[in-house]
């Protein structure tokens, strides 16, 4: 690549100049190009190249807003570097309002890196990557919680990677998940080809929630600004954070009878060792069973609809350690 132009095939973006693409990654049923868009701004000063992408789980929206706000509404004036920005990744599911591929219901997001000789999903997932990822320093891929429940904003990162670590913390949220994720998923693909890169988890598939875009783009804005792509900035410290490494770190509390959720806490909240997360109820409002925190900790995701099964997931738990405990009770005054 030229020094300073951004080059795709079929196209290149020169220093301070911004192109919206609409970028052809396979073909419908009716033989029509299925394209999906993309916005290349490249900073009049060189610097590094950030892709931002949303929905490649095709109804987890609010990253979408994230990306198409950055890539629109920003000013880009004094820009230090190259933004690579994917507002939709997976079309088809896209418009089938569905996570997955409708096409044999694949997930694009165990996908990649993809391959041009495989399935339409690889083929897919390998003209995103090699296009759009791979010529990237580093990168951010927005979700959402799966539909039926919702989280608070949230990082997953493998913080025992300096470079993704590093790119973690700048992005400001109270709580990072420490993995490497799945195989074939973005997040780690990207990594393991030189391509440091988090997943945010925001909120609820199907929707729009201004608050967690607001603080989304905060957390961009943070990034941008610990690598010098938007020098004035500052970078952002979220007031407390954990880093959640272990299993015993965190636990998914799940339903030991069948019936009907009632919540007590919503995303976010603080909990201490004992306090009731909710009750489950039969049809007769007969209480048939509450359950309680393990640990002291905070809530990072909960069920939204209220119906369960035994075993059936109902509230992400992340544990506290004693001085980050302090610091959110500063912050939550009120928690029981
Ligand atoms: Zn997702």
């Amino acid at each position: 690549m030229a020094e300073g132009v951004f080059t795709y095939s079929g196209g290149r973006v020169e220093p301070g100049e911004t192109d919206d693409i609409r970028y052809p990654v396979s073909e419908t049923y009716l033989g029509d190009p299925i394209r999906i868009p993309v916005t290349i701004i490249n900073g009049e000063k060189p610097g590094p190249t950030v892709f931002l992408s949303a929905a490649v789980h095709g109804d987890e929206l609010n990253g979408i807003e994230v990306v198409r706000e950055v890539a629109q509404e920003w000013s880009h004036e004094g820009l230090e570097g190259t933004l690579v920005c994917l507002p939709v990744l997976n079309v088809p599911g896209f418009m089938a309002q569905e996570r997955y591929l409708p096409i044999y219901d694949r997930d694009l997001n165990r996908s990649f890196p993809g391959a041009e000789d495989s399935t339409s999903a690889r083929r897919m997932a390998a003209r995103i990557f090699s296009e759009f990822v791979e010529p990237c320093d580093l990168g951010i891929d927005f979700h959402t919680s799966t539909r039926g429940r919702t989280n608070m904003l949230h990082v997953r990162a493998d913080t025992d990677d300096p470079q993704v670590g590093r790119l973690a913390k700048a992005f400001a949220s109270h709580v990072i998940i420490s993995s490497q994720g799945p195989g074939g998923s973005l997040r780690r693909e990207a990594t393991d080809a030189g391509v440091p890169t988090i997943t945010v988890e925001m909120g609820e598939a199907h929707r729009f929630q201004r608050d967690l875009i607001d603080c989304a783009l905060d957390g961009v804005v943070s990034v941008l600004a610990e690598y010098g792509l938007r020098p004035i900035d500052a970078v952002r410290w979220p007031g407390w954070r954990t880093i959640v490494r272990d299993q015993d770190e965190k636990t998914w509390l799940r339903a030991n009878a069948g019936g009907v959720v009632e919540m007590h806490h919503t995303q976010g909240a603080l909990v201490h060792e004992g306090d009731r997360i909710c009750t489950i109820t039969n049809p007769f409002k007969a209480e048939s069973d509450t359950v309680r925190a393990p640990f002291d900790g905070v809530i990072v995701g909960v069920l939204e609809n209220p119906l369960v099964y035994p075993g059936n997931p109902l509230c992400h738990l992340v544990r506290l350690d004693a001085d980050t405990l302090r610091a959110v009770e500063q912050e939550q005054p009120n928690a029981e």
